[in-house]
């Protein structure tokens, strides 16, 4: 064992269900596995249909109380779990790092994104402002007021095992709800250090139930999380396949549903770029996290004049990544999380070849000696008319297409499913504005000499069409999380109905 899986508290057994405490689970045992070397790190005894249902009754109980808190104090609570990851960023850092196979220093980034989201949510637990609005009524006063939820329900996915959860959850949770937090399964070690480490945090304050954990299969627990009327609202990222069920679940018995799914994200390189800034964007974009980020750099549109030489220069900047283990200092691309990422990519790339496009570099798999799911990553000249260009396979595959003009490359860009993050390189600012413009991206995320992959927490994150629509992270994201109620108090002597209607 390492030691900071000890400092975080994981054993090589561990329970997969928690609130005030964690819970005797006897549901089926789930091996974490690294992906650096195949090994198992530690196992994770599942959460039965019986466990679940105690979870959300005391989440449900834990709600009656929390709802009750001035949102600056329950603002108090998540200053406190800050600062307690403040303490273990580190530790945690490298967990994340270990068991979902990102490089140490996205694992500490990852940490990093929660500590700020913590920040933003303490601050925003004083601004969550209704409006008062002009009653066209006289003597009467007309407001909005936004209350909390319920327990609200949060699926993440493997690639984002720590940050996800506390986009949704640590704004939920000032906005007066309680959360309850279904993980992938195959980074279950994350879930459960960063729950030991929030619910001491809560449990000091009095609301030892306010933040539950629940590991187990989508078939047991994510179906009944899904259809579960005591969960106002699901939070759910992940793919689209994914999005797409719960989202239809979720609309079936009339909840709210936020939704975080895949995306497919293009990098326009114009001829009077910088060139240089470009290729580090579109390197950083496409070869960080081993290509497993939402966000990830998937299609490189080019303008044609530029084309030859940039990609010869990418080529270079390929070769000089190093991958291995994302705990030592020097690598730059860790392994993929299993197995079958990699049967995905070699599918995705063999379907390029038989759509007519070059295999430029990438696609082997080196370091086989260490049982890891390493990959070369992989560039390949493309065509929009390619159907695979239009698909996200969740590995460093780059796409390059080549256009003559900004409107045509915006066409490529839009001219797929998802609808993420975008991105543009030019000195013009003509082409910057057409394509922050309603003629350009049609993206939740639109770049201007910036890359597409990664954002800030203070903008509002998620994208359009299949991507899902949902918001969350910075801005009004916090909406998402409470309900609107109009509210209108007549405090004259008389009786004026609206409209001017007259009942007498
Ligand atoms: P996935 O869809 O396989 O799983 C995501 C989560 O959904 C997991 O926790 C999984 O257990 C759960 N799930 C699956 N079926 C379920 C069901 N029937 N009921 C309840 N829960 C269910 O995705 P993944 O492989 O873990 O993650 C990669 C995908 O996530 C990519 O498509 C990526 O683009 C997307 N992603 C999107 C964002 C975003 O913010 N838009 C962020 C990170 C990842």
């Amino acid at each position: 064992m390492h030691p900071f899986l000890n400092a975080l508290g994981i054993e090589s057994d561990n329970p997969g269900a928690g609130a005030g405490e964690f819970l005797q689970t006897r549901g089926a045992w789930v091996e974490s596995r690294n992906p650096s070397t195949g090994q198992v790190i530690a196992r994770v005894r599942s959460a039965t249909a019986e466990d679940y249902d105690a979870l959300v009754t005391r989440s449900s109980e834990a709600f009656e109380r929390w709802r009750r808190e001035p949102a600056p104090r329950r603002g108090d609570v998540v200053r406190d779990i800050g600062n307690a990851l403040r303490e273990a960023k580190a530790e945690l850092g490298a967990l994340v790092s270990l068991e979902m196979g990102k490089i140490r220093a996205e694992g500490e980034g990852e940490v990093q994104e929660m500590i700020d989201i913590a920040d933003f949510a303490v601050g925003l637990s004083r601004q969550l402002y209704g409006k008062v609005i002009a009653s066209e009524r006289p003597l009467h006063r007309m407001s909005e007021q936004w209350h909390p939820l319920g327990p609200v329900g949060i699926i993440s996915a493997f690639n984002f095992p720590v940050a996800v959860w506390s986009w949704n959850a640590l704004i939920a949770t000032v906005c007066g709800n309680t959360t309850i937090w279904k993980p992938s399964l195959k980074t279950p070690l994350c879930a459960i250090a960063v729950h030991r480490l929030c619910q001491r945090v809560a449990a000091a304050h009095g609301h030892p139930d306010l933040m539950s954990l629940v590991i187990g299969s989508d078939e047991e627990i994510g179906e009944r999380l899904i259809r579960d009327r005591r969960v106002p609202l699901i939070s759910a990222t992940g793919s689209t396949r994914m999005g797409r069920h719960v989202g239809q679940v979720v609309a079936e018995r009339m909840g709210k549903s936020l939704l975080e799914l895949g995306g497919n994200n293009a990098l326009i390189v114009m001829d009077d770029a910088d060139q240089e800034l470009a290729l580090r964007a579109v390197l950083f974009g496409a070869v960080g996290t081993a290509g497993q980020r939402c966000t990830t750099t998937r299609r490189l549109l080019v303008h044609e004049s530029i084309a030859d030489a940039f990609v010869e220069r990418l080529v270079e900047l390929y070769g000089q990544v190093r991958i291995g283990d994302p705990l030592e200092s020097g690598t730059l691309m860790g392994p993929l999380i299993d197995e079958e990422s990699i049967a995905n990519m070699e599918r995705a790339l063999q379907a390029a070849r038989d759509q007519g496009g070059g295999v430029i570099r990438g696609g082997e798999q080196p370091l086989k000696d260490t049982g890891g799911h390493f990959v070369t990553p992989a560039i390949v000249e493309a065509k929009p008319s390619m159907p695979i260009v239009s698909e996200e396979t969740f590995a460093p595959i780059l796409y390059v297409m080549r256009f003559s003009n900004l409107d045509e490359a915006i066409k490529i860009q839009n001219d797929v499913a998802q609808g993420l993050s975008s991105s543009i390189f030019t000195e013009s600012m003509r082409s910057a504005e057409r394509f922050l413009s309603m003629l350009g991206s049609d993206c939740g995320i639109a770049n201007v000499n910036v890359g597409t992959s990664g954002a800030e927490i203070g903008g509002a994150f998620g994208g359009e069409k299949e991507t899902g629509g949902g918001r969350e992270a910075g801005s009004d994201s916090w909406r998402a999380y409470m309900r609107r109620q109009t509210q209108t108090i007549n405090w004259s002597d008389e009786m004026p109905l609206a409209q001017g209607i007259r009942f007498e």
